[in-house]
């Protein structure tokens, strides 16, 4: 598919592998609508990208939200018209054991990870079943295939983001011609090890980061990959590791 003009929402666009793609795909041509909770940031990406005479909007809203979906959704049709595309970025990973009990982080985990991925998909559905087309991205995980110390909910919620964009495939694909595709990314150089709070995990994390983790680019170029493709191509998934990863 030809990017020039296609209309594609990034939600957890503020940081790490959503400003990444936000920057790969406005370079190609595609207008970009940029969603998170962190407005500053935001504006900052949307500056950059018209510096480079790209073209973005940015919306903000809390993926854990329906009505604030409804809105980014909204706001995209307002400003361009149609969606062409929706990636389900945004996610966290609180990592801990168990037995700690930290039930407010497996929540959020629940909310942010599986909710917010409904929410999403649930606000964009409605113009792409109208337009019998588009593109539902959703950034899964290695974790959805391995579990690894502390990441009990986390790689639950993965593994929910994988099983349900391949329902999701099955449903819409063959019916609309809306393609689905699941990302599943090893260890990627970002902030999102950022919310962990137990400190047995952090002793436990030093392992991971002397490897040479990839780049939030390399997940750029793989949902690149995935979206440039003719339309009869759907990619499932891809899963992509460092090459140093076990
Ligand atoms: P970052 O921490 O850099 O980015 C996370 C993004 O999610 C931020 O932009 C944040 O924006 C957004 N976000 C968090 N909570 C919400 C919310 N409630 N509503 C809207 N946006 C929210 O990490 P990554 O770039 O690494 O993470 C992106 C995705 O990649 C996640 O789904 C993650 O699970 C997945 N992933 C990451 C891997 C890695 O090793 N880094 C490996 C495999 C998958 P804001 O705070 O502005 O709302």
């Amino acid at each position: 598919m030809e990017m020039k003009g296609k209309v594609i929402i990034i939600t957890g666009a503020s940081s790490g592998i959503g400003k990444a793609t936000a920057l790969k795909l406005s370079k190609k041509g595609a207008k970009v609508v940029l969603s998170s909770r962190r407005k500053d940031e935001l504006e900052a990406l949307k500056k950059s990208i018209e510096k480079e005479t790209g073209e973005a909007l940015v919306v903000i809203a809390d993926v854990t939200k329906k009505p604030d979906m409804d809105r980014l959704v909204a706001k995209t049709l307002e400003a361009y018209g149609t969606v062409d595309a929706l990636i389900n970025n945004a996610g966290l990973m609180p990592l801990s054991f168990v037995e700690k009990l930290k039930t407010n982080e497996w929540e959020k985990m629940v909310d942010v990870n599986i909710k917010g991925v409904l929410n999403g998909v649930a606000a964009v559905l409605p113009t792409l079943i109208k337009n019998k087309s588009g593109h539902i991205i959703n950034i899964s995980s290695t974790a959805a295939y391995s579990y690894f110390p502390g990441g009990a909910v986390y790689c639950a919620t993965k593994a929910a983001v994988k099983m349900f964009s391949e329902g999701l495939r099955q449903e819409l694909a063959p019916t609309y011609g809306i393609r689905v595709t699941s990302i599943e990314p090893g260890v990627v150089a970002t902030n999102l090890l950022d919310t962990i709070t137990d400190e047995d995990i952090l002793g436990n994390l030093s392992e991971m980061q002397k490897m040479t983790a990839l780049e939030s680019e390399d997940i750029a170029e793989a949902i690149y990959y995935a979206l440039k493709q003719p339309l009869r191509v759907n990619v499932n998934d891809v899963h992509i590791l460092p090459t140093e990863q076990k």
